[in-house]
């Protein structure tokens, strides 16, 4: 394959810097059309053995570089992914659906998350410890080694700069295993990254099935930390498989976050932020705003406006930018359908609820946006991760009992709250378990710099912001008797 044309072609795996091709490929779909867009290698457990040997090979050297050495790497490597920007956003709207806007701003926060680590680790440093005159005791933080990352098919170019970048810079080489429903952005910027001067084999791109290629990585006893973003049924396999080995993971798994508004919030101010938090993607997030909290006095009117606000936005291929595109697979589009069917017998459903009819839709995996109220807490859908563009909403009639709901599901993910009120904001923030709450906004600064995980079943581990750098190192204490 060559490192230019991606689209409707034959793709092999990125390994060890050069392009290897298992023969045996399996097909990549157009969300929008339902249409193969590409074939893609097949690889099974010789092709991970063969990058993770790879990845090894290059790791001590790229670890003796110095930081700013490695950071100066990986700002070419966000140069290379700003000047094909264009080319990588719509490779991803193709691959996902998602809308173009969106896509472009994807592939935008992925550089920066190469800038981003090329800069906080040249200060990272490490600790001295005061043990008294006879000791001279320093802590090193030294990389893991060889780092696994299996990704979902929600934002592959994001997912590469979050997982790949901290990994990078702090010295690992690593093993990428995409989602089969979404690998072209990947396998494009890892052969960006090359151009851009990354040694061959720090950064290999392995295609394939989950129960393939994914637990050929996760089980591999030459990996030596593990991340995993996806399903909670997969991380728990992920996290067996790393306990197996006895290697750290990290694991970000599904959500169900709460907006929670208090009633003197600002609704102008929240009604399009809580909007955007559960369309964004079509709903395929796992930091989705999926659920809304209304404290009772503001119940119809924020149902009014979010309804209002559902009816007019447009749903179409990603490529003509609408505000939904469509969702990634069939298979997703029938299980958000079913939730909803479900959601019908147990709360009142106020628009949306079907696939839309529109013209040149109907070979597309499309779903109108939803929304449900009066969803008890104890629903089906009050509960359980949609990962479609459904949002419920059930009203509260005071703060404890919105903090007893906001932390009512297994997961653990995101929160926002609406409140003029600074001290009822800090209050119920320090209430709610979740990785990170956002007060009056949802979201910020393109998620990078902001470290992001979950509580409960939405995972442990943390990846963004400064506190990815302690995630993919490990401490050395070196003590030396003066
Ligand atoms: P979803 O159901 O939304 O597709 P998954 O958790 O199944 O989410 O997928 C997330 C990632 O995990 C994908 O890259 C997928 O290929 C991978 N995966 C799925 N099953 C396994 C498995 N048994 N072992 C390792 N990785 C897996
Ligand atoms: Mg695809």
């Amino acid at each position: 394959m060559t490192t230019t044309t991606i689209e409707r072609t034959r793709h092999a795996a990125l390994i060890g810097g050069e392009s290897v091709d298992p023969g045996m490929t399996f097909d990549d779909v157009d969300p929008a059309t339902g249409e193969v867009i590409a074939e893609v290698a097949r690889c099974g457990p010789p092709e991970i053995d063969a990058a993770v040997r790879a990845a090894r090979g290059a790791q001590p050297a790229w670890a003796e570089r110095s930081a700013a050495d490695r950071g100066g790497v990986l700002r070419r490597i966000a140069d290379a992914i700003r000047a094909a920007a264009e080319e990588l956003a719509r490779l991803e709207t193709l691959d996902t659906g998602k809308p173009l806007a969106q896509a472009r701003a994807d592939v935008a926060v992925a550089a920066r998350y190469f800038d981003f680590y090329a800069g906080t680790i040249e200060a990272f440093y490490g600790d001295t410890v005061p043990l008294g005159s006879e000791f001279f005791v320093v802590i090193e933080r030294e990389p893991h080694g060889v780092t696994g990352h299996i990704i979902p098919w929600n934002y592959p170019a994001q997912m590469v700069g979050r997982t790949i970048a901290p990994a990078l810079a702090t010295g690992n080489c690593c093993v990428l295993k995409p989602a089969e429903e979404a690998q072209l952005t990947p396998l494009r910027i890892g052969w960006l990254a090359l151009e851009a001067g990354l040694p061959a084999g720090a950064f290999n791109v392995v295609t394939g099935f989950g129960e393939e290629a994914g637990a050929a990585l996760s089980s591999h006893p030459g990996i030596d930390h593990l991340s995993f973003t996806g399903s909670t049924e997969v991380g728990r396999l992920i996290g067996k498989a790393a306990a197996e080995n006895i290697v750290p993971v990290t694991v970000e798994l599904g959500g169900k976050s709460a907006n929670i508004v208090l009633a003197d919030a600002d609704l102008d101010r929240a009604v399009p932020v809580i909007t955007r938090s559960i369309i964004q993607n079509a709903g395929q997030t796992c930091s989705a705003g999926a659920r809304l909290l209304v404290e009772q006095s503001l119940h119809e009117r924020i149902r009014d406006e979010v309804a209002e606000r559902f009816r007019g936005l447009t749903v179409g291929p990603g490529l003509d930018d609408p505000d939904l595109g469509p969702l990634i697979s069939a298979r997703q589009r029938d299980r958000v359908a079913a939730l909803v069917d479900t959601g019908r017998s147990e709360a009142t459903l106020v628009t949306g609820g079907a696939a839309p009819d529109g013209a040149g839709l109907t070979g597309g995996f499309f779903f109108e946006p939803t929304l449900f109220d009066d969803v008890p807490p104890e629903a089906t859908i009050a509960r359980e991760e949609i990962f479609g563009p459904v949002l419920v909403m059930t009203p509260f009639s005071d703060v404890d009992e919105a903090a007893e709901l906001a932390d009512g599901t297994d997961y653990g993910l995101v929160a926002g709250i609406w409140t003029r009120d600074v001290s009822a904001a800090h209050r119920l923030a320090r209430r709610v378990r979740a990785g990170q709450v956002f007060v009056n906004g949802y979201g910020a600064g393109g998620g990078i710099e902001l470290p992001f995980g979950g509580w409960k079943n939405s995972g442990h581990g943390r990846e963004k912001g400064y506190e990815a750098l302690h995630s993919y190192t490990r401490t050395k204490a070196i003590a030396i008797s003066l």
